[in-house]
């Protein structure tokens, strides 16, 4: 099963994708989270994403189209894929078809995490990941059971993105606006576009998922 999780910054997807992968043992194409590692290697290409991420602006179309394209090569994707971050813009898209085409393989839905954009700053602005293992938390929504401890893999040390700042973010949501959301109506005229409430809790949000893949 391939699919794409498809919203603002701050709709879920990282949270949603986590869980469907464990689920559905697909794996989660997270194209933020392998650009932050690009960033962290210190590698050119991450010096060019890096500028552009603090700044809240997309990276161009080719940087991410190439590292998707040879990572759905990967053998944990056999089973399936679920694109979080990509596509973001219509050239994205677009390429996204070609390559699939000529790998023969296809996406099965995409869907989208509807949620208030009031909601948004604060979900971005408190979020925050385990330092170790990855696992996402929420300042106020999703606390680790024992405060200050992972609850996946013990660890102590949490980071926040720098990004993840007001200023940032809504520069983040004019850039869905202008380059993303366009590319809803290119996915409905194609018969594949789903829609969950992303405003509920993360377990109802994941069950309302569960029940449009296990009907697709
Ligand atoms: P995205 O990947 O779409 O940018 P995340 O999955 O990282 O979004 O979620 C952003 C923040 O909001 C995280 O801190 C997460 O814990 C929290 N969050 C995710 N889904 C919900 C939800 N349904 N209700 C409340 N908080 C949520
Ligand atoms: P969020 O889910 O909170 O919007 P991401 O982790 O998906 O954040 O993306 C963080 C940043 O990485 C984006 O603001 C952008 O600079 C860059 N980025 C990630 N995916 C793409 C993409 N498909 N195209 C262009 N830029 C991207
Ligand atoms: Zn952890």
């Amino acid at each position: 099963m391939n699919l794409i999780l498809l919203g603002p910054p701050g709709a879920g997807k990282g949270t949603q994708a986590k869980r469907l992968e464990e689920k559905f043992s697909i794996a989660q194409l997270s194209t933020g989270d392998m650009l932050r590692a690009e960033v962290s290697s210190g590698s050119e290409l991450g010096k060019e994403a890096k500028q552009l991420m603090d700044a809240g602006q997309l990276v161009p179309d080719s940087l991410v189209i190439g590292i998707i394209s040879s990572r759905i090569d990967d053998e944990d994707c056999k089973n399936g894929f679920i694109l979080d971050g990509f596509p973001r813009t219509e050239a994205q898209a677009e390429a996204l078809d070609e390559m699939l085409a000529s790998k023969s393989l296809k996406l099965d839905s995409v869907i989208q995490l509807a949620v208030d954009e009031e909601a948004l700053v604060g979900r971005v602005t408190g979020r925050y990941t385990c330092a170790e293992c990855g696992n996402g938390y929420h300042d106020e929504f999703q606390k680790p059971e024992v405060e200050g401890v992972c609850d996946n893999c013990g660890s102590k040390e949490f980071k926040r993105r720098a990004d993840d700042n007001e200023d940032t973010v809504r520069t983040r949501l004019k850039a869905y606006h202008d380059q993303t959301a366009p590319i809803i109506p290119y996915y409905e005229a194609k018969g594949l576009m789903g829609r969950v409430d992303g405003m509920a809790d993360i377990e109802d949000v994941t069950k309302q998922l569960e029940k449009i893949l296990e009907a697709a």
